[in-house]
């Protein structure tokens, strides 16, 4: 859990992503048995999703080439990677040409995750295996991540999604490809276009504000959030406990 990687791959003046603060000044590592976690779509020399779960005070991150699924029938080649900055999480926007990572990022998706199992996330990650339950805003349910053994460089994992009423056979990840914190897609945050929808603070909270016109998928998606924000208390509590 070291962010010395991360810091040597990046040229600070040169690029928005976050530098990270000082050691003495990062926030404590959660003992909660879990936290947050984020994946951005990155539109880099490959297209990819960068899957961040919040681990002892890091974002352990891999990188997954085709994106999370929630078809339990699939499962999903990740690169574990660097560890990056907590404060990495929300962004998005445009890495410069030249240098690490060149492309668009868009923040795909965020939320909560709770650690299935009594073992701590360190040690489920060391044993190379690790079991949760996403709770965010696209994704929900049962995965795990498993680190595949005699394979490559060692750094190769398989994201899979476990049967639950989080499943959904056939699910297709083109379907959902616009950013939950701005609204944009991919491309009109390459073209540094403005939001379309205000932006959210939290994973608990439901006032967001949808005012673009989306594909229909989206539109169902924000009805449906539309109905859960008439008990926003009951929403709120789900996150925290989920949290905890
Ligand atoms: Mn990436």
């Amino acid at each position: 859990m070291a962010l010395e990687e991360y810091v040597r791959k990046r040229s600070f003046a040169q690029t928005p992503e976050p530098k990270p603060a000082p050691t003495e000044q990062r926030a404590r590592p959660s003992k909660l048995h879990g936290g947050r976690y984020f994946i951005q779509r990155h539109d880099a020399t490959r297209l990819h999703y960068d899957f961040r779960l919040e681990i002892g005070g890091v974002l352990v991150s891999w990188a997954v080439p085709k994106g999370p699924s929630l078809d339990p029938a699939v499962k999903r080649m990740a690169a574990h990677v660097e560890d990056h900055p907590l404060d990495y999480g929300d962004f998005e926007g445009n890495i410069p040409e030249g240098n690490y990572g060149a492309g668009s990022v868009m923040l795909w998706d965020r939320g909560v995750f709770e650690v299935i199992g009594e073992m701590p996330a360190e040690d489920q990650l060391k044993r190379g295996e690790i079991k949760f339950r996403l709770l965010g805003e696209k994704l929900s349910g049962e995965f795990v991540i498993v680190r595949m053994k005699g394979r490559g460089k060692g750094n190769e994992w398989l994201l899979i999604k476990k049967k639950d009423d989080g499943a959904v056979p056939g699910w297709d990840i083109e379907d959902h490809a616009w950013s939950v914190s701005s609204g944009r897609t991919q491309q009109e945050i390459a073209q540094n276009m403005p939001a379309k929808k205000a932006r959210r603070k939290t994973a608990g909270d439901t006032s967001r504000t949808w005012i673009s016109s989306r594909p229909a998928a989206a539109r169902s998606k924000a009805a449906t959030t539309a109905k859960t924000a008439a008990a926003p208390r009951k929403a709120k509590k789900k996150a925290l406990t989920s949290k905890g």
